[in-house]
């Protein structure tokens, strides 16, 4: 989903329908809360490091904190 920079309409092609205008996603792909934190703890963990797969949680455990 696009979404106009002039009139806010939403389309979805990047070129606004309505007023020809450029049309840019309108928010990027939504991730859940838990995701985002999830990317964020990646990072404050090292993810760059070697290994770093091994200390990932299993995700099928649902021990979200
Ligand atoms: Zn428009």
């Amino acid at each position: 989903m696009q979404k106009c920079n002039d009139c806010a309409t939403h389309c979805l092609s990047t070129t606004c329908p309505k007023c020809g205008g450029v049309a840019q996603a309108a928010a990027p792909m939504k991730w859940s809360p838990e995701d985002k934190r999830a990317h964020l703890r990646r990072q404050l963990e090292g993810v760059e490091e070697s290994g770093w797969p091994n200390s990932l949680p299993t995700l099928a455990s649902g021990e979200e904190e």
